[in-house]
């Protein structure tokens, strides 16, 4: 059963972050609702999860829980999209369901075996979990298509280090319906290989960071809505985004709030209608 639902629109720090009390920080804490944002993190449907992170339990707390969840597709393992201690609450539920099969593109699967080695995550039981069959950890390849559930997901290169890997993963979805959804969180301006790669594909939702949000500028590792206008742009020119595509942008940090993306999308003028996701939102 296809979901669809934004559990988080944050980037690392969240929104209010907990040290800061700049003025988008400080209405999110008097306004709350759409003006706060968790940690980025999308339910796909009631069995695959894409990210488990940093805000994870707080999330299920509010969007309901997570007992059917049976895939987690990591976008890289930076703490606000990967969560160990998410291993631990399903190792707790063991008796009662499936294992849990968790997803890493190529050099980032190097994390699970860290964890595994290290008596200090899961106080060093992750490897009998794994032994168990409770934890089940895949390695994806960058370009290959995968079934995953009831869908087809193909990983393809991001342009920011993740902990362990050079690359984070963005993913490209093929839903039972299908649709074609793609994921593209924690980048900063594509690599030519993946752009050339996703101007051949057709995309009925697009999902985009747009992390600096209003402050435009080259950034390296995420994008501000300009560079994300320009992605936009070019995959729109070539195709693969239509007029029918729906654009969500998300992974949005405390340097712009939720009216002044609104104000800066309308500004830069899209091909196409562009929503600025908030947490809670369903789109399917
Ligand atoms: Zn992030
Ligand atoms: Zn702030
Ligand atoms: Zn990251």
């Amino acid at each position: 059963m296809l979901i669809g639902q934004f559990w988080g629109t944050s980037a690392a720090e969240g929104i209010p972050a907990p040290y800061c009390r700049c003025p988008v920080c400080l209405e999110a804490r008097e306004k709350g609702g759409i003006y706060s944002r968790m940690r980025s993190c999308f339910r796909l449907s009631d069995k695959i999860m894409l990210d488990l992170g940093a805000d994870a339990v707080a999330q299920s707390m509010r969007f309901g829980d997570i007992t059917d969840i049976e895939h987690v597709l990591i976008t890289h393992t930076h703490d606000d999209h990967l969560n160990p201690h998410m291993l631990m609450e399903a190792m707790w539920s063991k008796r009662f369901r499936k294992p849990i099969h968790y997803y890493f593109t190529e050099e980032a699967f190097e994390i699970t075996r860290l964890w595994m080695d290290s008596p200090w995550i899961l106080k060093g039981m992750l490897r009998s979990w794994v032994e168990e069959g409770i934890v089940v950890f895949h390695q994806l390849k960058f370009g290959e298509r995968t079934k995953v559930g009831d869908v087809f997901v193909t990983p393809f290169r991001g342009n920011h280090k993740g902990n362990v890997e050079p690359n984070s993963a963005m993913y490209l979805v093929e839903l039972p319906d299908g649709r074609s959804l793609f994921y593209g969180l924690d980048s900063g301006k594509w690599l030519p290989e993946t752009l050339e790669a996703v101007k051949k594909l057709h995309l009925d939702i697009f999902i985009s960071e747009a992390t600096a949000g209003i402050h435009f500028g080259r950034y390296g590792g995420h994008m501000c809505l300009e560079q994300v206008r320009e992605l936009v742009g070019e995959l729109f020119d070539s195709g693969a985004i239509t007029p029918e595509t729906k654009v969500y942008l998300t992974h949005i940090n405390h340097g712009s709030s939720h009216d002044q993306m609104l104000e800066a999308v309308d500004a830069l003028d899209f091909p196409l209608p562009v929503t600025v996701a908030v947490d809670g939102m369903k789109i399917f």
